[in-house]
């Protein structure tokens, strides 16, 4: 081996410079290691000369045995070394692995001629050890030269470089060392391992090593992973420095965090917002974090009438964020005395209340002559992330005069062959004092043209002068000092034929015919009478309630149907009275005992024998003594609204004591008294059917009256009777606890118009007193709820206003005890935010007939302790028994970029997810509040769902 001219460092090699080499076949077999070697390696050196033996030191400061030369002073330099012989043992081929130095020519002064800083390998191929100090011969021939080794480095001052396969670290994987194939062509495969804190990129990593020996064909390849960056040449994937993160996997580096924002620890994938500041869902790692916008400011405002337009101009700070937005909150303050409440719907923004793009909002269709406060809140991508409610800028403003709005009802008081008595209920928005009204009509059969008007000062009229079994078509509206305002919809009500008149008055004069004897006088007589009733009487030939109930419109009723008539649309009470309730004489009544409190008085159990019916038992209302004639109107006003109902479901009015004192109503008697307290008395008492037919007793009743138009607004189990036959009837259809100045009762809270009962009343009740069948229908499912926990109290201990929060937040009461799921859901639906979307009592009572004729659509229980005070359903969190994996799971809840995180920290199943701590979920990498606050919230949900279903089976 001709050797360097110049300095030969410590040199390890591995066969070649001699031929003795049979090839290597066995896989990864060290044939020689001179590294090992702790005495003299005694390698032939030519000439004796050159190449010398020292002990010298390998980078871990271990002892080698090395050999070096550097006779560079010298001319014509030929230094051979050569190994002892190597066995071949099978292998086919050979892996040679050197270390050594080469000083740099350049580096030694003076140095005469050339030097070399190359040396070359060369092999000898022989069946045994035939080397002798002068065989072979010490020059290329008969040697086989292998190659010329350069060094990739050289060094100037004596030291330590080297040469080391440099296969080791290339792109950031490990191979293992590879036999080449026995040809020279051959290419081996090598899988690769990617170094610590890197990931493939693609394809699995594969390196080809040929049939030299050498690497080549790279395939695939690995990258740092997130919170990694690449040093070192790319031999090794540091954590990112605190202060610094790398959100995703790739070559590139750690970047600083973004303005508002910091790293915890080392090796950051993201940086976390600091107080204050918020990340959207959306928001990129890499963007700074953000805050809510500064309130709006300069606001200005110009009402007209009803109407107003509201400008303001942007927010000082808009959070450092361009995704702002408006909100317009709108609370009517009535006359300015007491709280203000959210306006009711009927209030229209344009161009919308919520997320308004431009600085100004119409708004419209407010009451007249009211006091309301908007705040216009500035809102934008992390408000919903900040603790803090968003900033607003408010405006109380005061409408002025307007004209009512329209009549929406009319009903027929009487009618004649030539006359028909109309009434109305008040405009809902009258807007100020009416004046008066004005009705126009004119014959279904004619043109609108020939219409006729008359005023009338009060919300009654008489329209005479009618052709006989005719139809006509009547229009009212109201008048204030601000004018008139729009008419109501077309109602249609007919005029009596001759026919039906005769049969009416047949009906009223029995007497008169029965006792009249055969004769042409007699006869006359009798004709003459019938005039004078007819004429003079005729408020009176059809004053029974149900052909006053008799009511037509063009509108949403069905003709002919019978709807509820208010009896403070009478101008005198007292006449509504008279209408729907018979006057009893007080002997027929006997008071026997006092069972209870009403309103007005006490109320008593009693007989009452009418003259030729039998005794029956009665419930007697009194009035107190002292009472005022307020007081008297209002008592007896639930006397003219349950006397105008007829069904098996409704407490039945046997009729009033008004001619003697105390004044009294008199009902039919209720063995068990009133709901709640029955069922408190009974609990656990009944099977769920018993309980179910009471429900679908009530639902009957409540059908009943919604399709008379009657909104009850009290629905509750306390108002509830029951009989001894477990038939529950609906009561109470009194209004004074309504009344503002009626304090006595906390059931019932002071709101902006009257009392509510909160616990039982609906939303949009409760905010704009919406009350309507469909409000009715969501206090139908708390009573459904209070029968199911036997009385229990709804939202138990809870405080009115953590009520409303609550139900605005969408929690619901969970399944009382040995619930069926199948009550519970009709609850639900009962609870619909949107009223719309709540079943008709109509379906309720259908969907209720179904369960009792399936009494296994009962089994199905998720029954829950009523007596403890469980979380509220949130029914937004969808119900985890329904989805079969985790991932579904975080699919529904929305959360679906977790689901690998998630399976890779092992949470992949409902049991071990329920057992998440807060930890657990920073631990998978959910670091936005949002996030951890939904996922928290949906595992508590299951937790409570789990909890229940344990109950059950235990
Ligand atoms: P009220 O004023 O309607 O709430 O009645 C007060 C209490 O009297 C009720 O809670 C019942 O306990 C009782 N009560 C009222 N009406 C009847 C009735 N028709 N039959 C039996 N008890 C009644």
């Amino acid at each position: 081996m001709p050797g360097p001219e110049r300095t030969m460092g410590p040199l390890w090699f591995c066969c070649l410079p001699l031929a003795l080499l049979p090839l290597l076949a066995a896989v990864e077999e060290t044939l020689m290691d001179s590294t090992t070697a702790t005495a003299e390696l005694g390698w032939m050196v030519h000439p004796p000369s050159g190449w010398e033996e020292v002990s010298g030191y390998d980078e871990n400061m271990n002892t080698i045995r090395t050999y070096q030369v550097c006779n560079v002073f010298e001319p014509n330099q030929n230094n051979w070394l050569r190994t002892k012989y190597i066995r071949r043992r099978g292998a086919h081929r050979i892996h040679v692995e050197m270390k050594f130095s080469v000083r740099d020519c350049s580096s030694i002064p003076n140095v005469p001629g050339s030097c070399k800083e190359t040396f070359n390998l060369y092999y000898y191929e022989s069946d045994f050890d035939s080397a002798t100090k002068t065989f072979p011969n010490w020059m290329e021939n008969p040697w086989m030269k292998v190659d010329t080794i350069a060094a990739d480095e050289s060094f100037s001052q004596v030291d330590l470089g080297g040469r080391v396969m440099k296969i080791n670290t290339e792109n950031g994987a490990v191979f293992q060392e590879t036999l080449s194939g026995a040809e020279s062509t051959s290419l081996v495969a090598a899988r690769g391992t990617c170094i610590n804190n890197a990931e493939e990129v693609d394809v699995p990593i594969k390196l080809y090593c040929n049939g030299d020996g050498e690497w080549m064909v790279p395939i695939g390849r690995c990258t740092c992973r997130p919170g990694y960056e690449s040093v070192e040449n790319g031999t090794v994937c540091r954590g990112c420095p605190s202060g610094t993160f790398k959100a995703s996997q790739g070559d590139e580096g750690c970047v600083h965090c973004p303005i508002n924002s910091r790293t915890t620890s080392e090796g950051a994938t993201n940086c976390v917002c600091r107080n204050g500041y918020y990340r959207a869902d959306a928001d990129p790692v890499d963007m700074p974090c953000t805050t809510i916008p500064s309130a709006p400011q300069s606001v200005i405002s110009s009402v007209n009438e009803t109407s107003l337009m509201l400008e303001w101009t942007p927010p000082r700070d808009s959070g450092g964020r361009e995704d702002l937005v408006y909100n317009i909150i709108c609370k009517s303050c009535g006359s300015g005395r007491g709280a203000c409440t959210r306006c009711g719907d009927n209030v229209q923004f344009a161009p919308r209340q919520l997320g308004l793009t431009e600085p100004r909002i119409y708004i419209s269709d407010l009451l007249a002559h009211t006091q309301y406060t908007f705040e216009i809140q500035a809102v934008n991508g992390v408000t919903d992330q900040s603790p803090f409610s968003p900033q607003f800028a408010s405006v109380n403003i005061t409408t002025n005069q307007a004209a009512p709005s329209a009549v929406s009802i009319m009903h027929q008081v009487s009618r004649t062959v030539d006359s028909i008595t109309l009434s109305w209920s008040q405009p809902d928005q009258p807007n100020g004092v009416i004046l008066d009204y004005e009705l126009q009509y004119y014959e279904k059969n004619l043109s609108e043209l020939n219409s006729t008007a008359v005023k009338s000062p009060t919300n009654t009229v008489t329209v005479q002068n009618l052709k006989a079994g005719t139809i006509y078509v009547f229009q009212v509206r109201a008048r204030t000092v601000a004018g008139y305002g729009r008419y109501s919809g077309k109602m249609y009500f007919q005029t009596m034929t001759e026919a039906e008149y005769q049969t009416s008055v047949q009906e009223k004069l029995p007497l008169i015919i029965g006792s009249s004897a055969a004769g042409l006088v007699f006869l006359i007589a009798v004709v003459v009478i019938i005039i004078v009733c007819n004429r003079r009487g005729f408020e009176r030939a059809d004053s029974e309630y149900t052909d006053k109930l008799q009511h037509y419109t063009s509108g949403h009723m069905t003709p002919g149907m019978k709807i509820y008539i208010d009896p403070f649309t009478y101008e005198d009470p007292n006449e509504a009275v008279r209408e729907f309730a018979k006057e009893i004489d007080i002997s027929c009544v006997k008071i026997e005992q006092v069972i209870g409190a009403g309103e007005f008085g006490e109320v008593c159990s009693g007989h009452l024998k009418l003259p030729g019916k039998r005794e029956i038992f009665v419930a007697i209302k009194t009035l107190k003594a002292g009472y005022t004639e307020k007081q008297r109107r209002d008592f007896l006003s639930e006397a003219s609204i349950m006397g105008q109902f007829d069904h098996p479901n409704i407490i039945h009015l046997e009729g009033v004591v008004t001619k003697s004192s105390p004044v009294m109503i008199i009902t039919e008697f209720m063995e068990n008294g009133s709901l709640d307290s029955f069922l408190r008395q009974n609990d656990g008492q009944f099977t769920v059917i018993q309980l179910v037919g009471m429900l679908r007793g009530i639902a009957a009743g409540m059908k009943y009256l919604s399709d008379m138009n009657y909104v009850h607004r009290d629905l509750a189990a306390r108002n509830i009777l029951v009989n001894s036959n477990l038939v529950c009837k609906v009561s109470d259809f009194g209004l004074s606890r309504f009344l503002e100045d009626d304090t006595s009762d906390p059931t019932y809270t002071s709101a902006l118009g009257g009392k509510i009962p909160i616990r039982w009343t609906a939303p949009e009740a409760i905010a704009y007193r919406k009350f309507t069948s469909a409000s009715d229908v969501w206090s139908y499912g708390i009573v459904m709820w209070e029968v199911m926990s036997y009385g229990e109290r709804p939202y138990w201990d809870m405080t009115n206003q953590d009520v409303i929060n609550a139900i605005e937040q969408d929690y619901r009461l969970p399944p009382p005890m040995d619930c069926p799921t199948a009550l519970h859901q009709l609850m639900l639906d009962c609870w619909q935010k949107d009223r719309n979307h709540r079943p008709k009592f109509g379906q309720i009572v259908n969907t209720l007939d179904k369960m009792i004729r399936n009494p296994n659509s009962l089994k199905a229980m998720a029954p829950l302790s009523s007596g403890v005070n469980l979380p509220l359903l949130d029914r937004t969190i969808p119900d985890y028994t329904s989805f079969n994996t985790v991932d579904e799971w975080l699919d529904a809840i929305k959360m679906s970029q977790y689901k690998e995180s998630f399976a890779s920290a092992g949470f992949t199943t409902f049991d071990i997810v329920s057992q998440m701590t807060v930890e657990d979920i920073l631990r998978v990498g959910v670091t936005l509040a949002g996030h951890q606050k939904k996922i928290l919230n949906s595992i508590q949900v299951m937790r409570a769902q789990m909890n229940q279903i344990q109950s059950v089976e235990v």
